[in-house]
């Protein structure tokens, strides 16, 4: 059954339609409140999932308690020129292996949140973002999803003058701001998509429609990312990967984030995020 865990104030909570499940009272406290440790025991926790009565949800979802649905990840990797149009719109080679970059952190926040700008230049890019469950080291493409809870929209925010104010360009620092990194609405296991390869993702800016895209024109899939990353980095549960942005980004446009701007990013069979823009 599929899956959609959100955190509520701090509760990790199911997302049933319109109504929310408390994970720790209706499990009389088999499962606690941090979607921390239920990432860690995803397995277990989706068998008992499972069980429950979907019609009887504790409470309407209010989306403005939402928080991130992952709130402490130890590891957020971000993944550039992961597209093909948004390689060429960036006039820059498709790359050969996949570039990565770090989003610390403390950029995570929720679907509602405010993102606060860091200057005139502060940009859109809407991702899927991949929520590793069980992890591994050094785990073959063809398992690689076996190593997945689920999937999460993503805006990876980036300060285009933070990040190319110098040469070679910094990407961690100018991606990684207070704010810079909404997740959610909740994290969104795999049996929900027909096919996890092959989702619509879109960006609108105060109603303006500026990406349009599909996962499926990814130059490296979320099995290759995987792949690759855990060559290197073990990967546990809760890491987060963002998987790279479609053309139609702010930089190639010369039209960047103001106060007040609404961002909304949203992907088949996840959700949406809405996100107001802030002055610092
Ligand atoms: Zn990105």
């Amino acid at each position: 059954m599929e899956l959609h865990l959100a955190n509520s104030n701090g509760r990790a909570s199911l997302i049933h339609g319109k109504r929310l499940i408390d994970v720790e009272r209706r499990s009389d406290g088999r499962f606690g409140t941090d979607p921390m440790d239920l990432l860690a025991r995803w397995g277990e926790f989706a068998d008992w999932a499972a069980s429950l009565d979907p019609d009887d949800g504790d409470a309407p979802l209010d989306e403005s308690s939402l928080l991130a649905c992952v709130p402490r990840p130890q590891k957020v990797f971000g993944i550039g020129l992961n597209y093909r149009d948004h390689a060429a719109e960036a006039d820059l080679p498709i790359p050969e292996q996949p570039l990565v970059f770090t989003k610390f952190p403390n950029c995570l926040v929720g679907p509602t949140a405010d993102v606060i700008l860091t200057s005139d230049r502060v940009d859109w890019e809407v991702e899927l973002v991949v929520v590793i469950g069980r992890g591994g080291t050094a785990i073959p493409e063809a398992r690689a999803f076996d190593s997945v809870a689920g999937y999460c929209a993503g805006q990876d925010i980036s300060d285009r003058r933070m990040q190319f104010a110098g040469k070679p360009p910094q990407f961690s620092l100018g991606k990684s701001a207070n704010t810079f990194g909404p997740i959610g609405p909740a994290v969104v296991s795999l049996d929900a998509f027909a096919d996890p390869n092959d989702l619509g993702l879109s960006c609108t800016v105060s109603g303006e429609r500026m990406q349009d895209g599909r996962t499926s024109n990814m130059v490296f899939s979320v099995a290759e990312l995987i792949a690759f990353l855990s060559r290197y980095c073990t990967l546990v549960p809760g890491d987060l990967i963002f998987t790279g942005t479609p053309a139609g980004v702010g930089s190639t446009r010369r039209r960047y984030l103001q106060p007040s701007d609404l961002i909304e990013s949203s992907i088949e069979g996840i959700g949406s995020l809405r996100n107001r823009c802030v002055s610092a």
